[in-house]
């Protein structure tokens, strides 16, 4: 009976060629909120890495902050984060994953409801996101890629499912109004940036495939992600604007 084991360990390898990773979860033991959202967390790490078709490079660290100063303070001081605003509630990088927990968004978060688990869930595969995109990318904390906001918020908003009806309608309307970007720089700004940088990701996605937006991961500046999908950024944002109209 012995080579059963090795035999049946064999098996599952094959078939199941997406193994979840290992996400290492903090919470503090006496918060309401941990248990729904680490049941999210596991769940979106399977839809991040169906969303790209291959799995986290490395273990996740998880923290769930119970209030807005345990998630100030989280943040490593080189990222130079200080006092967040009551909006930002997440952050992902790639070895860093900190949630503000929803038990406290009443009291110190603004533009969140603790009760909208759908919004929760996609919250925290954005969040994820980041984390996978930060572990394919030289610089895990994306220092020095400002002007790759455009995609690495883009392609978050799209893997989390934030790229709802309701934003594909108003980027349509901000389109045909004229009101579009016209810099890859002002994608990510203004009322309809999660909108606007989904879309664009959407695009690029759908245009050269999935298998470019993974290696879109590595790329360090604008110069490189252009390079790369062979094309230049006026070229680019008419496209789109063309395809989304
Ligand atoms: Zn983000």
């Amino acid at each position: 009976m012995r080579p059963i084991l090795p035999f049946l360990l064999l098996a599952l390898c094959w078939t199941s060629p997406l193994s979840a990773a290992a996400l290492h979860f903090h919470a503090a033991p006496t918060d309401l909120s941990a248990k729904a959202v680490e049941t999210l967390a596991r769940s979106s790490v399977k839809q991040v890495e169906h969303f790209f078709g291959a799995p986290f490079p490395r273990a996740i660290d998880f923290r769930l902050a119970p209030d807005r100063a345990a998630f100030d303070a989280a943040f490593p001081p080189a990222l130079g984060m200080g006092k967040t605003q009551c909006w930002m509630v997440g952050m992902g990088i790639a070895d860093l994953m900190v949630v503000l927990s929803p038990s406290d968004w009443k009291a110190e978060a603004c533009d969140h409801d603790p009760a909208d688990q759908q919004e929760l869930q996609r919250l925290i595969a954005h969040e994820l996101t980041h984390v996978f995109h930060g572990q394919n990318n030289p610089h895990g904390d994306f220092a020095g890629e400002d002007d790759l906001a455009w995609f690495i918020e883009g392609v978050a908003v799209l893997a989390s499912g934030q790229l709802t009806d309701a934003r594909v309608a108003q980027v349509r309307a901000a389109i045909a109004a004229g009101s579009a970007p016209a810099k890859l720089d002002d994608v990510w700004s203004g009322k309809l940036k999660y909108g606007f940088a989904g879309s664009l990701a959407s695009y690029v996605d759908r245009r050269w495939g999935r298998a470019t937006t993974r290696r879109l991961l590595a790329a360090a500046s604008n110069a490189e992600a252009l390079a790369m999908l062979g094309t230049t950024e006026p070229a680019l944002l008419a496209d789109w604007q063309k395809a989304a109209r």
